[in-house]
């Protein structure tokens, strides 16, 4: 399948490949993805720290690059206050834009696009496609599928219809 990169939207070969990427070297080979193994994954090759944050509903999280002469270090902050599954979505959105390289000097337009990779990311990450193909096969429910796999029945709807499942 020949399949043109747009020069507008998201990088959706290259946020596959990335999701791909980290689900094979932190080992995971079956639902649920373990964050914690992905985040200790990561910690291999980023000095990276994790942490629960106090803050009004409408902030999910968020991640802070320090970059120093010679070395950087981040930390993604989650709101504790959300309920489990959201949180795990965003851990998994805020490493989106870690990997991804979204930088601090954007315009809006930007900003919007950044989010919309992180949240591609952030799906792909915590469903991905291989698995999902084999487990829709096996539990063909929306909502035993978001049990199984720790995210919200909206998110395993949008990635049953993205990946033409049904
Ligand atoms: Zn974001």
């Amino acid at each position: 399948m020949q399949d043109d990169l747009p020069t507008f939207g998201p990088r959706k070969k290259l946020i596959k490949f990335l999701a791909q990427k980290v689900i094979k070297g932190a080992k995971i080979s079956n639902a649920p993805v373990s964050l914690q193994r992905v985040i200790e994954h990561l910690q291999t090759m980023h000095d990276l720290d994790v942490q629960k944050i106090t803050a009004g509903d409408k902030v999910s999280g968020l991640l802070v690059v320090c970059k120093e002469v010679d070395s950087e270090y981040s930390t993604i902050g989650f709101n504790g206050n959300h309920p489990w599954c959201r949180r795990r979505f965003t851990i998994a959105h805020e490493i989106g834009h870690l990997l991804l390289g979204h930088g601090c000097n954007k315009s809006m337009d930007d900003d919007s696009l950044n989010e919309t990779e992180a949240n591609q990311f952030a799906a792909e990450l915590l469903v991905p496609q291989s698995f999902l193909k084999k487990d829709f096969a096996q539990t063909p429910n929306i909502q035993d599928l978001a049990k199984l796999y720790r995210v919200s029945e909206q998110a395993i709807t949008i990635k049953v219809m993205g990946s033409r499942l049904l």
